[in-house]
């Protein structure tokens, strides 16, 4: 480096300032590095400043070994480098935007068996790539490979699904044959089950190439399971993910749902029905604005959240929230403090008590 040269801190490399703290999210390695919010403030000066420059702006002495830690922690990480010319390297576009009006849907079942074969075609007419079906049964191997059957000429993507453990569905090398004659089967997660288990593709090597299957212990039995948020929920591997987070709700968004009664909502667990698939087409509730309000509710508008370093690369949840009177409040079934760095298990919060009764979770 000579004293006339600008850091260039990776266009995938993006800083985001917490209350205490901050992160870089390298979208490309899919890392976080935790940085000081000094660091950050001086990351928001690097395009305008050479180093020389640089020391002056920040009032610094040029030997000033602060200065040079910070610059040594972001090459040694790869997060940047020394350019003669900041302008040959453009910032990152930060626009999002998508050509769909649904990427997602969520189906749900207990009793009712939708016609699935229907509701496939809408979602594909409507562009949704990604479906999750969660069975709050179990459900047999017939039924999801019908069900799979109907996407034979579909532009539906992937679909996960979420069954109960029984004697009917617990069958690995059952399970395995339907992700291999299915290959957009991304994730066959069987809940309620005896065990924590991933199952291994080296256990199979014939059956390559297929979607990830795991047993978990976890009790799914209703759309109150869901809404959790911890370290495992960030994901920090697509940059149009990131860029949808921070203009748009890290969940909710392009999302529709039909619940386990075949009631259309934004998601299972809002109150909101506006209408029943077998009657409703989804395109017309689409054009009601009123499926679409918790869209663009993004972190920066969410207590605690618009203070949280995470919130770009951490999904949201609007159905279970600490004040159900206050839609821009926290999610409920988060335990993370970005005012002291700390985690705890969300459900032992005694500020939570009060939402935790409202919305009858106490059993979970
Ligand atoms: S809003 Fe909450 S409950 Fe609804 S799908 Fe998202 S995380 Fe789940
Ligand atoms: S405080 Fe908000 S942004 Fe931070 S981890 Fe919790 S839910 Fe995510």
């Amino acid at each position: 480096m000579n004293n006339d040269q600008y850091f260039y801190l990776f266009a995938d490399c993006i800083p985001v300032k917490g209350a205490t703290r901050s992160v870089i999210c390298d979208l490309g390695r899919t890392e976080i590095h935790f940085i000081p919010n000094s660091l950050y403030s001086i990351l928001l000066e690097t395009r305008k400043y050479t180093y020389t420059d640089l020391i002056k702006k920040l009032n610094l002495n040029k030997d000033d070994n602060k200065l040079k830690e910070y610059f040594k922690f972001l090459i040694d990480s790869e997060l940047g480098t020394w350019v003669d010319d900041i302008e040959k390297f453009p910032e990152i576009d930060t626009k999002w935007e998508s050509p769909s009006l649904i990427s997602n849907a969520i189906i749900d079942v207990r009793y009712i068996i939708h016609d699935f074969d229907n509701i496939f075609r809408q979602l594909a007419d409507l562009g949704c790539e990604d479906v999750q079906i969660r069975f709050y049964e179990t459900a047999s191997y017939e039924l999801i490979d019908s069900i799979m059957g109907y996407l034979k000429s579909s532009s539906i993507k992937s679909v996960e699904f979420l069954i109960k453990y029984s004697d009917t569905v617990n069958n690995i090398k059952q399970l395995m044959l339907l992700t291999k004659k299915h290959p957009r089967i991304s994730i066959l997660c069987i809940h309620s089950s005896p065990n924590n288990k991933v199952v291994s593709h080296e256990d199979f090597v014939t059956l390559d190439g297929m979607g990830r299957i795991y047993f978990i212990k976890e009790i799914i039995g209703s759309s109150k399971s869901c809404g959790q948020i911890n370290h495992l929920s960030f994901s920090y591997e697509s940059l149009h993910d990131f860029f949808e987070n921070t203009k748009f709700n890290g969940c909710l968004n392009g999302k529709i749902s039909i619940d386990e009664n075949g009631e259309i909502r934004n998601c299972p667990s809002l109150n909101k029905s506006f209408g029943n698939v077998k009657q409703s087409p989804l395109k017309e509730v689409l054009a009601n604005q009123k499926a679409k309000e918790y869209w663009n509710i993004s972190k920066d508008q969410i207590e605690s959240c618009k203070d949280c370093e995470f919130r770009y690369i951490c999904t949201d949840c609007r159905a279970y929230i600490e004040n159900p009177d206050n839609i821009y409040s926290k999610p409920l079934k988060c335990g993370y403090n970005p005012y002291t760095n700390e985690w705890e298990p969300w459900s032992n919060n005694p500020l939570k008590k009060k939402a935790i009764k409202y919305y009858e979770l106490n059993h979970l």
